[in-house]
C-alpha cells in the first residue's frame, strides 16, 4: 500500500513538547503556533527553496471528534484552491502501514502571523479594508463550494507582511454538536453569530457576523463580545446592540425563546458611540470610501443580530469600504467541486476513522509520487512551487500591494 517509502527519507527532531518525524527535504524546523490539533512549525523546503508551514496531527483518530475534524480538513484542503484559503502543498505520514499508522503531517504555504497578532497593530484604512476584502473573497469561495464556515476567528486567519491573507480552516461541520470536546483545549466562541449561539437555522451571512466581530476588534484593539459562555456572550451582544425585534424572537425554538424574551430589555448604543471617530486611523487621501464614516457604516450592517436584516457577502464586497479592491478573478474565482456533505454526517468508530484518514494520506502520497515522476520525465527536474515572491512592505507600514489600487 505504501510502496516507495523507506525510513531513510525521514528524520526526527524534538520541537518543544513534540517530536516531528518528517521528510528530509524539510529542514530548519521552528515552532510557530499550536492549535487544538497539534503543533505547527516553519521549515525550509530544500526541494523548492521555499519556506513552508508543517502541521503535525498527532494520532488524529484518537477520538471521534479529532478524527472527523482531521478528515474533513484534509479532504477540504485538497478540494479548495483559492488565494485566500490556505493551500496544501504536501501531506505524508512517516509510518509505512495502517497497523503502525500514528501521525499525519500537512505541509502548507507559510504565512507570517495570525490575525491575533495584527489586532495589536495600528492599521490604516487601506490595510484594514484590504484584509477584510480578502476575508470576504475567501468566504465567498467557501460558500461557492457549499461550505458555510460559522467559526471564523482571528487565530484561524493568517497574513503575510505584504498584507495578503488566508483562511486556515473550514469551520464547523454541519453536524457539529454544541461543542462537547474531549481535549482540554479551550474553544473560542466570541466570533460566533447569534443564530449559532441560539441554535437557529443559518445561511451564508452567518459568516458576515464573524467578519464584523473581527473588524470591530481591529478597530477597538479588544474583543467585541468576550462572553465567558453562551449566556454571557448573548448578554454582551444585546447590551451593546440592543434587544432584537419580536420578529426575530418568533424564529427561536420555544425553550431558547423563553430565555431570550425574559432577559432585561436593552436599547443598545449607536454605532457612533460604539465606534467613535477617535478609534479610527486618519481617512485615506486616495480613496473616498476609506474613511471612518464608511467603516462604521459597514460595521453597522454586519453587526446585525437578525440575519434577515444583516448584509450578505456579495453586498459587503460591493460596499464602498471594500470594493476599492474589487477584482473579478478574486471575487468570482472558479468554484471548486462541491463538497460532499455526507462526510459531515458520517459516524464511524475510531478504527474506521483511522483507516479512512490513512487511505486519504496514501492517495495523496501516491498522486504526488505519480506527479513527481511525470514531471521528471517531462522536464528532468523536480517541480518547483508556483508561489510568487511577495512585495516586502509590512502590514503595519506603507500600503498593501500598491499596484492593486485604482
Ligand atoms: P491551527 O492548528 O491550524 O489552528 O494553527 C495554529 C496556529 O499556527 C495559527 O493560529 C497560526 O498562528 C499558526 N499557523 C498555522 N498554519 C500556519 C501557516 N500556514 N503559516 C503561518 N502560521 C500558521
Amino acid at each position: 500500500m505504501s510502496s516507495g517509502k523507506h525510513p531513510g527519507q525521514f528524520y526526527t527532531e524534538v520541537v518543544g513538547d513534540s517530536t516531528f518525524t518528517i521528510l528530509r527535504r524539510y529542514q530548519n524546523l521552528r515552532p510557530i503556533g499550536s492549535g487544538a490539533q497539534g503543533i505547527v512549525c516553519a521549515a525550509l523546503d530544500l526541494s523548492t527553496s521555499t519556506h513552508v508551514a508543517i502541521k503535525k496531527l498527532s494520532r488524529p483518530f484518537q477520538n471521534v471528534t479529532h478524527a472527523k475534524r482531521a478528515y474533513r480538513e484534509f479532504v477540504l484542503m485538497k478540494l479548495v484552491n483559492h488565494k485566500n484559503i490556505i493551500g496544501l502543498l504536501n501531506a505524508f505520514t512517516p509510518q509505512t502501514s495502517l497497523k503502525e499508522f500514528q501521525d499525519v503531517y500537512l505541509v502548507m504555504e507559510l504565512m507570517d502571523a495570525n490575525l491575533c497578532q495584527v489586532i495589536q497593530m495600528d492599521l490604516d484604512h487601506e490595510r484594514m479594508s484590504y484584509l477584510l476584502y480578502q476575508m470576504l473573497c475567501g468566504i465567498k469561495h467557501l460558500h461557492a463550494a457549499g461550505i458555510i464556515h460559522r467559526d471564523l476567528k482571528p487565530s484561524n486567519i493568517v497574513v503575510k507582511s505584504d498584507c495578503t491573507l488566508k483562511i486556515l480552516d473550514f469551520g464547523l461541520a454541519r453536524t457539529a454538536g454544541t461543542g462537547f470536546q474531549m481535549t482540554p483545549y479551550v474553544v473560542t466562541r466570541y466570533y460566533r453569530a447569534p443564530e449559532v449561539i441560539l441554535g437557529m437555522g443559518y445561511k451564508e451571512n452567518v459568516d458576515i457576523w464573524s467578519v464584523g466581530c473581527i473588524m470591530a476588534e481591529l478597530i477597538r484593539g479588544g474583543v467585541m463580545f468576550p462572553g465567558s459562555d453562551h449566556i454571557d456572550q448573548w448578554n454582551k451582544i444585546i447590551v451593546q446592540l440592543g434587544t432584537p425585534s419580536q420578529d426575530f424572537m418568533q424564529r427561536l425554538q420555544p425553550m431558547v425563546r423563553n430565555y431570550v424574551e425574559n432577559r432585561p430589555r436593552y436599547a443598545g448604543y449607536s454605532f457612533e458611540n460604539l465606534f467613535p471617530d477617535c478609534l479610527f486611523p486618519p481617512n485615506s487621501s486616495e480613496h473616498a470610501g476609506l474613511c471612518a464614516e464608511m467603516a462604521r457604516e459597514l460595521l453597522s450592517k454586519m453587526l446585525v443580530i437578525d440575519p434577515e436584516k444583516r448584509i450578505s457577502v456579495d453586498e459587503a464586497i460591493m460596499h464602498p469600504y471594500i470594493n476599492v479592491w474589487y477584482d473579478e478573478n478574486e471575487v468570482n474565482a472558479p468554484a471548486p467541486d462541491p463538497y460532499d456533505h455526507s462526510v459531515d454526517e458520517k459516524e464511524h468508530t475510531v478504527e474506521q476513522w483511522k483507516e479512512l484518514i490513512y487511505q486519504e494520506v496514501m492517495d495523496f502520497e501516491n498522486k504526488e509520487r505519480q506527479l513527481g515522476s511525470a514531471m521528471q520525465n517531462h522536464t528532468g527536474t523536480d517541480g518547483a512551487a508556483n508561489s510568487k515572491p511577495p512585495a516586502a512592505d509590512g502590514v503595519a507600514k506603507g500600503s498593501p500591494s500598491k499596484n492593486r489600487q485604482r
